[in-house]
């Protein structure tokens, strides 16, 4: 089972790697499928890849990877046990268009029925509204969608800068190792 779920994600991170579905194919350097334990029970959601991403092929790894690992050791978390990615693969210089957006979720939900998690940290506007096909933040902070259960929350990036989103944002990470822990995820 372990194996064979390796295999499948392995094999749509390469699909990913040499997606052809939209002109980002021509501008990227490299794509960023998402990285993580093929047993992850939890996925953490970004927005886009960035700039750093585009050249690592790894997410999370600039400013932003760099605020969420130290949400990661606030809470004794590690990287290996969750699975991480973005709802757009591939690095946008300007702002995705909404056909984009349809278009790269596939590959998410690809990587959702393979992974099956029960838990997911839905990072930013772009990941709500690539996953959920609508902006839900705010409403509630969480919320069940196709029977698992979503923390939805601002993206790290937005809770560098202005020290409201912070605070949002080390509740919501709070509220997610803690539905994690209850549900013994980890
Ligand atoms: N922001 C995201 O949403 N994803 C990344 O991988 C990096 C930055």
């Amino acid at each position: 089972m372990f194996k064979n779920n390796q295999d499948e994600i392995s094999r749509v991170s390469h699909g990913i790697q040499h997606c052809q579905r939209c002109e980002r194919a021509g501008t990227r350097t490299v794509a960023v499928p998402g990285e993580g334990s093929p047993e992850a029970r939890m996925l953490l959601l970004g927005e886009a890849a960035g700039r750093q991403e585009d050249r690592s092929g790894r997410p999370f790894v600039g400013r932003a990877g760099a605020y969420l690992d130290k949400m990661f050791r606030l809470h004794s978390l590690d990287r290996d046990t969750v699975f991480i990615t973005s709802i757009l693969k591939c690095y946008h210089p300007d702002s995705p268009k909404k056909a984009q957006i349809e278009t790269c979720r596939s590959w998410t939900e690809v990587q959702i029925e393979l992974l099956q998690p029960e838990l997911i940290l839905v990072m930013g506007k772009t990941a709500e509204r690539g996953l959920f096909g609508k902006a839900i933040a705010g409403k509630e902070p969480i919320i069940v969608w196709e029977g698992i259960s979503c923390v939805v929350t601002c993206h790290p990036a937005a809770a560098m800068r202005f020290p409201q989103m912070q605070e949002r944002f080390k509740l919501d990470f709070e509220r997610f190792v803690r539905l994690a822990e209850v549900r013994e995820l980890l």
